[in-house]
């Protein structure tokens, strides 16, 4: 379970978020919704560890994670990362890229890697290597890895932009139905009102940094807090 509480983050004396709370539970998605510049990315870099807020407290299954003074380092926070620049080790086979986090015997790695494969019908590919896969092939081995060492806690930003309409739907599912299986908590970051629509337990609705509405998709399709969130939401079909 992920909990923010209160994280703002100042740039240039701009408060590009600003005071964002938000709960994921295990095995539930929750969609960051928002158009281009409100804080999406900037948000899930602070979860990750990669960025700093300046208010506001990080919490991991009840754990203090991070806050203005204590911070545990990316690495040791249990959390995957998928971003839209997914990029496999160009030199290392897809069994390996897969293996690349995890620890134990190595017939556990293998179990762990073939297992997976498998869920995103991929096993075939195993030992090849990553040039011999297409985009939304290597998209699902870059999905196999950040899954592989079982983090609690998985940020998606914009993962599958760059992939074609009918190829998105499948990964989408793919993807959905293994991180539902695995009880991994899921932050999604999107622009796009009807991947939201989709994929969500929970919108969390972003403008100007904060929070402007939270709720299950359906009910925040039928009654938008306001005229600007209906119009974000008018071009769905
Ligand atoms: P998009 O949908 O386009 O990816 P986003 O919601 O992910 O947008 P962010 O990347 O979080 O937006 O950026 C929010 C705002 O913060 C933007 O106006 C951006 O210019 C600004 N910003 C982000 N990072 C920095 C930085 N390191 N220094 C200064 N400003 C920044
Ligand atoms: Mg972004």
């Amino acid at each position: 379970r992920l909990e923010i509480r209160n994280i703002t983050r100042v740039f240039d004396g701009r408060r590009v978020v600003d005071d964002v709370s938000l709960k994921v539970m295990p095995g539930q998605v929750t969609c960051l919704l928002g158009p281009s510049g409100c804080g999406k990315s900037t948000t899930l870099r602070i979860i990750a560890g990669v960025d700093m807020q300046d208010a506001g407290e990080i919490y991991i299954d009840g754990k203090l994670i991070c806050d203005t003074v204590f911070r545990i380092p990316p690495e040791r926070r249990s959390i995957g990362l998928m971003f839209q620049d997914f990029a496999l080790f160009p030199h290392l086979s897809v069994g390996q890229n897969v293996a690349f986090g995890l620890s134990g015997s190595k017939a556990e790695k293998r179990a762990r890697v073939e297992d997976l494969l498998d869920r995103v019908n991929l096993r075939r590919f195993i030992d090849d290597y990553p040039h011999q896969l297409s985009g939304g092939e290597q998209q699902r081995v870059a999905l196999a890895r950040a899954l592989a060492p079982r983090p609690r806690i998985m940020l998606m930003d914009e993962p599958f932009s760059g992939l074609d309409n009918r190829l998105r739907d499948e990964i989408r599912d793919q993807t959905l139905g293994v991180l539902k299986d695995e009880g991994t908590a899921v932050l999604l970051v999107t622009h796009e009102p009807d991947e939201a629509m989709r994929m969500a337990d929970e919108i969390a609705l972003m403008r100007g940094g904060q929070i402007v509405q939270r709720g299950a998709p359906y009910n925040i399709y039928n009654a938008p807090v306001d005229r600007a969130a209906a119009a974000f939401f008018s071009d769905i079909n």
